[in-house]
């Protein structure tokens, strides 16, 4: 075997190469992590964290506005100062960079401020941010380099921003128009909104959210609608044009729309450019995604890849458990413990609109053309806090059951917290959990968790 300087080099420091680094350190493998950027990668800098930190900052604003309701006398409106938040979220994003860093130096793992480049299937190079190449040598490479929000080429789609920019802008957008209708689209749209913009969210499909229940997704764009975002659906952006600092954003359904931004949320790409991935011949999917086996095995012996670099979920959590089911593939696992894999099924997961979404398990849709006879329980109904608040929000729970086995495949939620509460449940359905069993879990009362245990009549087969 030759002798390489390393057991392990990652490239890219977010959330999966973070945690493959540092899990492979202490099982005793000698690691070096190559970054460019600010520790953290995407989640971090750009995505889950500030985006849910705004989050919590918008919802304030109907917290302010139902708290009357309560008999709370506010002196005046309140409003919100975009430079403090600004402020606020980089000191914490800068604090989260910090402890990542200290995470490597404490696992022991090298650090390396550069951008890395594969020369062979063992080699590495990396160019100093500060200048200078140097090349390591490694038994395995893993290429944890995630994505990059992609811009459609339509015309004056340069004076659009993406997700990356959303969290520094300038001046707080008064007007803000969202291009796409996915995960970032819907959740900036209730995000800015909150914070005071006037939204209007283009998607060129009949409803937003495709591959979610379609009544979650119905019922989270009335939400939105009543909260006030515009959604304009079947049509898309025709041209963008600016008007003095202004953008005009025409539509092809002939309508136009004023905004100071114009958000394009119209996916991601995986991040390879510049990795010598065609010089090593490691193998990519159409779309740039990094082909990988089961164990996350590229085409190319001892190179590796995970996290968004191989498009599978794009999900924190997924990079994370991905990058530790690796670790104990190629350094064998904990003392004690078996050897993780990767599953895929059961995966929960929320979009942080407002109200926000959670679910796990499959959509009415999906359990349909997989089981053919289901059962589905629902119920929409005024959260008790809203019986006092005067918001006319509601919330929407959901279990899609398989007739057949009596398992709850399938649990959905629009309403206040319901990525906290979805998870607790993801847990049960991992277990197997059947409608009987939910039925036979006693409530906790008063809250609108105890919905899911206590939905007994089949609202559709
Ligand atoms: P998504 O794939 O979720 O959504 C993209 C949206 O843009 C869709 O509505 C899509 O429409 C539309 N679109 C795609 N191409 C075009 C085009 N050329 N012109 C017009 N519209 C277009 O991507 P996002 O960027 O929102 O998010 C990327 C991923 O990041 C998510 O899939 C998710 O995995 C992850 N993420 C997770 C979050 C969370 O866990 N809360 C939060 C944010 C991101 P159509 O449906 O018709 O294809």
């Amino acid at each position: 075997m030759p002798d390489f300087e390393l057991d392990l080099f990652v490239i890219g420091g977010g959330s999966g190469g973070v945690r493959a680094a540092r899990m492979a350190a202490q099982r005793g493998a000698r690691v070096a992590l190559a970054e460019s950027g600010p520790m953290g990668g995407t989640c971090v800098n750009v995505g889950c964290i500030p985006k849910k930190l705004y989050s919590y900052g918008a919802h304030y604003a109907e917290a302010f506005a139902e708290s009357r309701g309560y008999g709370w006398q506010l002196p005046a409106t309140p409003t919100l100062d975009w430079a403090v938040l600004k402020a606020r979220r980089a000191q914490e994003i800068a604090r989260l960079n910090g402890i990542y860093e200290g995470l490597m130096t404490s696992a022991k793992v090298r650090r390396l401020h550069g951008r890395a480049r594969l020369v062979d299937a063992h080699t590495v190079e990396v160019a100093a941010d500060g200048g200078g190449r140097a090349r390591h040598t490694a038994r395995h490479v893993l290429i944890a380099t995630g994505g990059t929000p992609v811009v459609p080429p339509v015309p004056g789609s340069e004076l659009a921003v993406t997700s990356n920019d959303m969290f520094d802008l300038p001046a707080f957008p008064r007007r803000l128009v969202v291009v796409g209708g996915g995960y970032i689209g819907c959740e900036m749209a209730s995000i800015f909104h909150g914070l005071g913009a006037e939204v209007t969210l283009v998607y060129r499909g009949g409803q937003i959210l495709r591959g979610f229940d379609d009544e979650v997704r119905a019922f989270a764009a009335e939400e939105m609608r009543k909260a006030g975002i515009a959604l304009r659906l079947n049509t898309d952006v025709a041209r963008i044009e600016a008007a003095g600092q202004a953008r005009r954003v025409h539509l092809k359904d002939g309508g136009v729309a004023e905004a100071d931004v114009v958000l394009y949320a119209t996916g991601r790409r995986p991040n390879t450019d510049g990795l010598g991935l065609d010089t090593v011949g490691v193998k990519q999917s159409k779309d740039g995604a990094i082909e990988v086996s089961e164990h996350f095995a590229t085409s190319v012996p001892g190179v590796y890849a995970l996290g968004d670099v191989v498009g599978r979920l794009e999900l924190t959590p997924v990079a994370l458990a991905e990058a530790m089911a690796l670790v104990d593939h190629l350094f064998g696992p904990a003392p004690g413990q078996p050897a993780r894999t990767m599953d895929y099924a059961g995966i929960p997961t929320a979009v942080f609109t407002h109200p926000p979404i959670g679910t796990v398990g499959l959509s009415e849709e999906a359990a349909r053309e997989r089981y053919g006879a289901i059962r589905v329980f629902r119920g929409d109904f005024k959260p008790l806090k809203h019986t006092l608040s005067g918001s006319g929000e509601r919330t929407l729970v959901k279990l899609v059951v398989d007739a057949a086995s009596d398992r709850v495949v399938g649990l959905h939620m629009v309403g206040a917290d319901a990525g906290e509460i979805v998870q607790g449940f993801a847990v049960a359905l991992k277990c197997g959990a059947t409608k009987a069993q939910f039925d036979a879990t006693v409530g906790i009362h008063p809250t609108s968790a105890e919905e899911f245990v206590t939905l007994r009549e089949v609202t559709r087969h």
